[in-house]
């Protein structure tokens, strides 16, 4: 199960302060394009052998049409229907505030656990004043004083929290029936491509971003291979504000990724690569998922012989590094090539579970690791004696040394990039450990 951490409360508390201290980025995320940068509203973070994905429900009511209680009150009901636990952020140098209780009378209906934060609680003074006036909202929930700006209290905060919070490893999947979740932004055109394949109109498509659908899983048989997919596009019929939308696709995403061994990311071409775009991939990248590119609506652009070429290298520049997947231009329209997403996205899957002999990596590898030793920091020499596979989900090798904490970030990415060379797992990550042998 992905664990969902959302952060509610209202604007000024000091919920995006708490988000950024609180969230680690294991890919960073640049987006030179301008006009397209926006602030992110979640990311992942990690405390205590615990992964989960936090969201600052605060970044998706701004700039709403609807009045201010609406859209906070629809982005509360959200939390609560989809969040594995809901972080309250309230503000220890204002008190309690009426809209304080207005939040407070919605997660009073929860069963999900809510845990009241009281930030902006640099002194002891103001840690304590307070403390007796939110336990006043009538929570069931302790009062947790911390400062998001100098991170007092927050380790106190996250040792609460995660023990709600599932321990997350990476699943084998038991089925050995390949399940394939298709991604992207509202109107990628992920339910047409999904009603193309299935040849009939399993789900509604129609050109309003976020008509009223539900996920659909859907077990399929083509090219004598068996396997699931799973259609994100669901939109809770709820859903009243737009920003809900964006934030409903997040939380789909992320709960469908968790279940998926390879994911099919539709971006637009018409559109070209957005930051959203940008942030789904690295979603996946950061679960180890597969990943096959669609460029879909190829159909709709003017091209020439030269435009997929100079469109893939511009997309797998942007990503980098996480650029090692398949780039299939589609139409899911005209059904062009989306047999060979398909196709493409059974490969990943093949190249995720491959295990490659021990003897045959080592005999490929030693010879390169000779030829271009890692470098010699403060004249230590690093000696990798010997490379296996792990029988992981995803592929890992480790690489056995005498000196580990001496092998840079870039020594790595050029192990792991020799190793794509050589053994192909186009569309998966591969992760390397260094271990002192
Ligand atoms: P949001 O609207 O709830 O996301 O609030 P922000 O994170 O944007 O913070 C609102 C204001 O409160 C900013 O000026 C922050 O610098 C300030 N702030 C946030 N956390 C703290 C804190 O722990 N202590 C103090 N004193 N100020 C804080
Ligand atoms: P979703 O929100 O990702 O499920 O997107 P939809 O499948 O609902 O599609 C959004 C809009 O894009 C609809 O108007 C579709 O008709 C249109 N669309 C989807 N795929 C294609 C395509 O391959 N070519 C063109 N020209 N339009 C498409």
């Amino acid at each position: 199960m992905a664990n969902i951490v959302a952060i509610v409360g209202r604007p000024n508390v000091g919920k995006s302060t708490l988000f950024n201290r609180l969230i680690e980025e294991r890919v960073a995320i640049t987006d030179n394009q301008p006009g397209v940068t926006r602030d992110r509203h979640y990311g992942n973070a990690f405390w205590l052998k615990k992964h989960f994905t936090l969201i600052d429900t605060g970044g998706y009511v701004v700039g709403s049409d609807d009045t201010f209680e609406e859209a906070i009150r629809s982005q509360v009901e959200l939390a609560i229907e989809e969040a594995t636990v809901i972080l309250f952020v309230v503000d220890a140098k204002d008190g309690l505030t009426e809209l304080d209780e207005e939040f407070a009378d919605v997660l009073r209906r929860s069963k999900k656990p809510v845990f009241i934060v009281a930030n902006k609680a640099e002194t002891f003074e103001r840690a304590n004043l307070t403390a007796s006036e939110f336990y006043g909202m009538g929570l069931n929930s302790e009062v947790y004083p911390i400062s998001a700006i100098d991170g007092s209290g927050t380790g106190e905060l996250l040792d609460a929290f995660c023990e709600h919070l599932s321990d997350e490893k990476e699943e084998a999947n038991e089925e050995g029936v390949p399940r394939i979740a298709i991604l992207g932004r509202p109107n990628a055109g992920k339910s047409s491509f999904l009603n193309a394949l299935l040849g009939k109109d399993r789900s509604i498509v129609t050109d309003i971003a976020g008509t009223t659908r539900d996920a659909i899983d859907t077990r399929y048989k083509m090219f004598g291979k068996d396997f699931i997919l799973t259609d994100t596009a669901g939109i809770r019929k709820k859903a009243k504000v737009n920003e809900d939308l964006e934030f409903y696709s997040v939380l789909r995403s992320i709960k469908a990724l968790d279940k998926s061994d390879v994911c099919i990311i539709l971006l637009d071409a018409t559109k070209g690569l957005e930051s959203q775009d940008i942030s789904i991939i690295a979603q996946a990248h950061n679960a180890k998922k597969g990943i096959v590119l669609m460029v879909n609506k190829w159909d709709a652009l003017e091209k020439d012989s030269k435009t997929a070429d100079t469109m893939k290298k511009e997309i797998l520049e942007r990503i980098a590094p996480m650029n090692y997947m398949p780039v299939i231009f589609a139409s899911a329209l005209n059904k062009q090539r989306i047999f060979q997403v398909i196709e493409a996205a059974m490969e990943v899957y093949e190249n995720k579970t491959t295990q490659i002999p021990t003897s045959k990596i080592n005999d490929v590898l030693l010879p390169i690791i000779e030829r271009t030793p890692p470098p010699s920091i403060k004249g230590k020499t690093v000696k990798i004696k010997y490379i296996v596979q792990l029988p992981t989900p995803s592929p890992t090798f480790i690489f056995f040394c005498n000196l580990p904490q001496y092998v840079k970030e870039s020594y790595q990415r050029f192990l792991q990039n020799q190793i794509r060379e050589h053994f192909g797992f186009e569309g998966v990550v591969i992760t390397t450990f260094f271990r002192k042998k």
